[in-house]
């Protein structure tokens, strides 16, 4: 029977995570869930952000569906004692290197976008980001030579990294419209021009994929001028941090947004894999029953796709989230003058449809 561990974190993450299970027990009712502390609940009982107990229900589990971490009270505390730490420990103890952040418009939603609707019509994108490599985890440095404040981070990538996320890459965009856009900075960076080494050397393993190159600083200029002529955009750590940003608000909700975060090893369909709407706690609406339940949603729709081999139910999903918002029912995050539904309210829309 598969195993997924419930995270649901702090602030609104329980609350969509909670209509996230609702969804997936709908439709694959085998699926056992369990829930453990993590984040701002772990450290309320006395327990580190990512308490032992948790990573070990992670580990025996097939995949994570993750709510969000983060307290206002905490802010101020060091790194270690923060709840986002969690993230971080998660991402390392599961080497969870591809992130996957899928960019959606769904019909009805063009006027919340910042961009012109007829650009972000239809538009259906995923950024394919490298998460354990290059500036992030490279070698730094702060100190005082001569009497100047001197700081130095390193961008690193070893060719197996570089290759393993663009086999991501390549393998989602087979599975969807076969093109494929490599993003570097190979005027500049030794990294990059490793990187587009080994991009077109793949690239002739997929010859059914176009593939384009793009220096970084095109591929976000093209991303609010052209959105909709991108496929899959896989690139490294850092820009893939800022490119994937930029997509997810060319949609104008950040409550609909969901991501995964896969693992090491497990074929395509059975990795392991961490799966979380994008946005964070939202400490503004925590308790108010109103949160955008969307992300959630959609991001159990994922797991079920890379981890339980299920695209049947991932399509369902998908499917009956997208006749919701055409039936005209929003949250009140995209309800722009329209009635808006509550968090459970807007699910039982979905059920529904399912
Ligand atoms: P945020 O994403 O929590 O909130 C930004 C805005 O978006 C707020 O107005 C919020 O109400 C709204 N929003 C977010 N998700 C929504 C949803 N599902 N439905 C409706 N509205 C939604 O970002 P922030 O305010 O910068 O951060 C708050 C806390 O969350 C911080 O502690 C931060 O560290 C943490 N955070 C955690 C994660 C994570 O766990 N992956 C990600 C981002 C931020």
């Amino acid at each position: 029977m598969p195993s997924i561990a419930v995270l649901g974190g702090d602030g609104i993450g329980p609350e969509i995570i909670r209509e996230a299970v609702r969804v997936l027990a709908r439709v694959r009712p085998d699926v056992e869930t369990a829930e453990a502390p993590v984040g701002g609940a772990a450290l309320e009982r006395g327990l580190p952000p990512l308490p032992d107990e948790t990573r070990r229900l992670c580990a025996r589990s097939d995949a994570v569906l993750f709510g969000a971490v983060g307290l206002p009270k905490y802010d101020a505390a060091p790194m270690t004692q923060r709840p986002e730490a969690a993230l971080f420990a998660l991402r390392s103890s599961f080497e969870l290197y591809a992130n996957l952040r899928p960019v959606r418009v769904f019909p009805g939603l063009e006027d919340a976008s910042s961009l012109r609707p007829e650009l972000v019509r239809g538009l259906d994108l995923v950024v394919v980001r490298e998460l354990t490599g290059g500036l992030y985890f490279g070698a730094r440095e702060t100190r005082v030579e001569d009497g100047v404040e001197i700081a130095v981070d390193t961008m690193i990538y070893r060719a197996p990294e570089i290759e393993r996320i663009l086999r991501t890459g390549f393998e989602l965009a087979r599975t969807r419209r076969k093109h494929l856009t490599s993003v570097d900075k190979e005027n500049v960076l030794d990294t990059s021009r490793l990187w587009r080494r080994i991009a077109v050397r793949m690239a002739a393993e997929y010859p059914d994929v176009s593939v384009q190159h793009l220096l970084v600083d095109n591929a976000a200029m093209q991303l609010v001028r052209r959105p909709g002529a991108f496929d899959v955009i896989v690139t490294e750590n850092t820009f893939g941090d800022i490119l994937s940003d930029e997509a997810a608000i060319v949609t104008g909700s950040i409550g609909t947004l969901p991501s995964a975060s896969l693992g090491a090893g497990g074929v395509p369909g059975k990795q392991f894999g961490m799966y979380e709407p994008i946005g964070g706690t939202a400490p503004d609406i925590t308790g108010k029953g109103i949160a955008n339940p969307t992300a959630a949603i959609l991001s159990a729709a994922l797991l079920l796709r890379h981890s339980l081999d299920d695209e049947t139910n991932a399509t369902r999903i998908e499917g009956a989230v997208a006749a919701v918002y055409a039936s005209g029912k929003r949250t009140a995050d995209v309800a722009a003058g329209s009635v808006s539904l509550p968090t459970a309210a807007f699910t039982d829309a979905v059920l529904a449809e399912l």
